[in-house]
């Protein structure tokens, strides 16, 4: 049996046999572990609070036989604001659900636990949560080597200016001459604001990532390209951001924080 302490966010937490929960925690070292809190459930707990969705907390695991243990810890920061608004919730709970996909599998990269650092504060603070949300799922993806060909024409690669359109087929902008229009059909147009803000959130050290203002035609753009791109690379639907839409057909059990 080994003992280990890490910082952790809980991106997901599930009831789990009697009174315990399985928690999915996202570490700097560990990348993305499975974590039992046994008795978690129970009122009188003291592993409760570290096992409620988004709460970055010190945790204290013991390592037996493959498996993660939660023994103790401290909460640092338990984000309880964005559960107070289905905005913010469904925002927070679309980035986890893409954070855990494409983590699960991954070599543990401090990089991403940073990422997600950013993310979740600013999701908690910001008053667009959802275009934050959508907007780290790019960085993320670009950070593990998905990133859309957005700097110049991706047929051509002449340099671009204003609008272009994205083609999905060769993930990347491509100009408006004839010869490169043709492989067009798949494609969806982007504005000149839309690719200033893809291009610094491509680029922008993790800090400044979300120090941006727009207008909302641009959060409409660029919201339906990130939402295509990501589909495409993932090759999965997601329907977190659904809640918003349609919020009465949505089932919210795995959304909730506590056990009762
Ligand atoms: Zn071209």
């Amino acid at each position: 049996m080994t003992r280990i302490c890490s910082k952790g966010f809980v991106m997901a937490s599930f009831p789990y046999r009697d009174r315990d929960r399985m928690l999915h925690i996202l570490t700097p070292d560990h990348g993305l572990i499975s974590a039992s809190a046994r008795g978690a459930c129970s009122v009188k707990s003291k592993l409760r609070p570290l096992a409620n969705l988004f709460s970055l907390c010190n945790y204290e695991f013991y390592y037996h036989k493959e498996r993660f243990y939660v023994d103790d810890g401290e909460v640092i920061e338990a984000f309880l604001g964005i559960s107070e608004s289905l905005e913010h919730l469904a925002a927070a709970s679309h980035a986890a659900e893409v954070f855990r996909d494409l983590t699960r599998n991954s070599p543990p990269d401090s990089r991403y636990f940073n990422l997600w650092a950013y993310t979740i504060y600013e999701i908690s603070q910001s008053e667009r949560p959802v275009l934050i949300s959508r907007l780290s799922t790019l960085r993320l993806l670009a950070e593990a080597g998905y990133a859309p060909h957005i700097d110049s024409c991706s047929v051509c690669q002449r340099p671009v200016s204003d609008e272009a359109d994205f083609s999905f087929r060769t993930s990347g902008i491509i100009c408006g001459r004839r010869s490169c229009e043709s492989t067009s059909e798949d494609s969806l147009k982007l504005s000149a604001g839309t690719l200033a803000l893809l291009k610094h959130t491509l680029t922008a050290p993790f800090s400044r990532l979300f120090r941006f203002s727009v207008v909302d035609e641009v959060e409409e753009n660029a919201s339906q390209f990130l939402d295509l791109y990501l589909h495409e690379k993932m090759e999965k639907e997601y329907t977190k951001l659904d809640l918003l839409e349609h919020p009465f057909d949505i089932d919210l059990s795995e959304l909730r924080r506590d056990c009762d």
